[in-house]
């Protein structure tokens, strides 16, 4: 039996990346991280989004464990607008100050050591270096770097799966709306959330979020530019 582990956040990218799994897969689990993120209103997010998954026939049966694991150690050991009340802007680095160093490949890590005990194959994660915000650990080089140190230090034959690397965030939208059709291009919509800055009550065309962050901007021009493509 084919199966998956979904790195989930309860984001736009990586609810496309649940139904694309759930597409492809026979089993998929999910997993999310609690690293004292500032709001934790992202980890409510997903469970509504896993919730109404389960509303899609073609995918219920499919839809299997879900674990948030907690990884505060990432917080105490980074200082930036993600974990810290401060102001997001950019750094000397040119990088967002909301980028915690490392932060995917903990991640990535992480979710490999479950996927081994669990016997699950694929990890399937959003990270896209099409249009996004210049983390270093979010490249294609970088995770298949990643792959095959995790394979040879588990010695195992786990994959890496980057649906969305590069595609842009117009196109992800379009990937959702082939998956899912309309209604999961609206429980994406409605119910994900991608703003930094954890904003559930500002509703927007394109979804929640306080429309001016970083994540915000990319998520408004990406919905802005499909919603004019498409026919
Ligand atoms: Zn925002």
């Amino acid at each position: 039996m084919s199966a998956a582990l979904v790195l989930f956040s309860g984001g736009q990218d990586s609810a496309t990346c649940l139904a694309w799994a759930l597409d492809r897969f026979e089993r998929v689990e999910t997993i999310g991280f609690d690293y004292g993120q500032r709001h934790l209103a992202e980890l409510d997010a997903r469970k509504t989004v896993l919730d109404r998954i389960l509303a899609f026939p073609q995918w219920a049966g499919r839809l299997g464990e879900d674990r948030v694991l907690n990884l505060g150690v990432l917080g105490e050991i980074s200082d930036t607008a993600l974990t810290q009340d401060m102001v997001i802007a950019t750094a000397a680095s040119g990088l967002p100050n909301t980028f915690v160093p490392g932060r995917n490949l903990l991640f990535l890590t992480f979710a490999a050591a479950v996927a081994y005990r669990r016997g699950l194959k694929h990890i399937v994660t959003g990270v896209c270096e099409t249009d996004y915000s210049g983390y270093p650990d979010c490249r294609d080089d970088t995770i298949k770097a990643l792959q095959v140190a995790l394979n040879l230090g588990m010695e195992t034959r786990l994959v890496l799966e980057t649906p969305l690397m590069w595609i842009d965030k117009a196109q992800t939208w379009a990937l959702a709306k082939q998956l899912g059709g309309p209604d999961l291009v609206e429980l994406i919509r409605a119910e994900t959330l991608t703003c930094y800055k954890g904003d559930v009550e500002t509703q927007n065309p394109w979804g929640r979020g306080c429309g001016d962050c970083p994540a915000c901007d990319l998520r408004r021009s990406g919905f802005n530019r499909w919603t004019v493509a498409k026919p």
